[in-house]
């Protein structure tokens, strides 16, 4: 784990090189970040990122270097261009840092003679004067190998690289996810249920681990298709209607496409004019989505035994099956019956 330690940070002159080493440190495979001085300015910009762009990144302001720096257990680094060559310990670092964390400490200003000699390596990368951004970025690809580029950070927005132009996909929050519903023209109807299986979903998240932007983006626009049609097509349809939006992460489509009861194979989806595609939901969170669904009646909690018996009634037998089934492995993520979740 590595933290960098951020010192001399003036607030009326380092605030946007700071916010700059810290989005590196963040985007490059560092932990968090420790920064002399308090700025609440600075932490709400960098928590902002990291609630948009994901992963969990952590900032503190106002800590007292020195004695950060003294009682810190693990390797300590001093990035500085009077250092010796990154090239020349760089290996014996990543080596020790198998079993120590590691802090790395970058200077705005003139850095005291106790840093250096405080830290276990006083590391240059050239000894040239550059600046704390570019150090502290080739400081840690050297050290990840440029591992660090391929990471995932499993936010709320990613980017789509395209040749050219700017493509971000979201999971859509609450406010936003209301906003698509009304702008597709969802009624009150439509509306409460989706609410009602947002809030069963969470709550299943919850206990399973889930991403839960993921499920209560998937449970509020599960419906969205009830605006075009009403019979089993509306999952295909509200899909369709999300991917025509362009900025929908394409995971949040797939529950709302997966949606129906436990799913449906390709060989029934086919039968039922659905295309020829399986609409069987294959992750956690897809199957989340489904069988909340499966448990409410418009705004009306129901239980797996009314659901399986509405579907055996309509001689839907296989599909009453696969609900049982999905219950099972659910309450068994969970730990408690799907049914007793409240
Ligand atoms: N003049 C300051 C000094 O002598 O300590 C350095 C100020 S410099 C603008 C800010 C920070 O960039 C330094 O504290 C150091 O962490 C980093 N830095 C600049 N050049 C570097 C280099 N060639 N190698 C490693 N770090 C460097």
């Amino acid at each position: 784990m590595i933290t960098v330690l951020r010192i001399n940070h003036r607030p009326y002159r380092d605030k946007r090189i700071t916010t700059h080493v810290a989005l590196t440190a963040r985007a490059l495979g560092a932990a968090t970040i420790v920064v002399d001085t308090e700025d609440e300015e600075l932490r709400e910009a960098v928590n902002s990122v990291t609630r948009n762009f994901g992963g969990n990144f952590g900032i503190e302001t106002g800590i007292n270097p020195m004695k950060f720096l003294k009682s810190f257990h693990g390797i300590k680094i001093h990035l500085t261009m009077y250092g010796i060559p990154i090239d020349e310990c760089i290996g014996e670092i990543r080596e020790k840092s198998l079993h120590s964390d590691v802090v790395v400490v970058v200077g705005a200003s003139k850095v005291p003679f106790e840093f250096y000699e405080q830290s276990d390596y006083n590391v240059s990368i050239s000894n040239q004067p550059i600046s704390e951004v570019s150090a502290l970025a080739i400081f840690l690809d050297r050290y990840y190998q440029g591992r660090e580029l391929n990471m995932e950070f499993n936010g709320r927005m990613h980017v789509v690289p395209t040749v050219r132009g700017k493509t971000v996909k979201i999971i859509p929050d609450e406010r936003e996810c209301l906003n698509i519903l009304n702008s597709a023209g969802a009624d009150e109807r439509i509306i409460s249920h989706c609410i009602s299986v947002a809030g069963l979903a969470v709550r299943i998240a919850e206990l399973a681990h889930a991403n839960l932007d993921l499920v209560r983006a998937g449970a509020l626009l599960h419906d969205i298709g009830r605006t075009r049609v009403n019979g089993i097509e509306h999952a295909v349809t509200g899909a369709e209607i999300l991917g025509e939006l362009g900025n929908i992460d394409d995971r949040v489509i797939l529950i709302v496409e997966r949606h129906t009861g436990a799913g449906i194979p390709a060989d029934e989806a086919k039968t039922l004019g659905l295309g020829f595609r399986d609409l069987m939901p294959e992750t956690l969170e897809e199957k989340i989505v489904a069988h909340a669904d499966n448990l409410y009646s418009g705004t009306r909690r129901t239980s797996l035994a009314e659901v399986v018996e509405k579907y055996q009634k309509k001689g839907l037998d296989a599909a009453a099956e696969r609900i049982i089934k999905l219950h099972r492995e659910l309450s068994a993520i969970c730990g408690v019956d799907i049914d007793s979740v409240q």
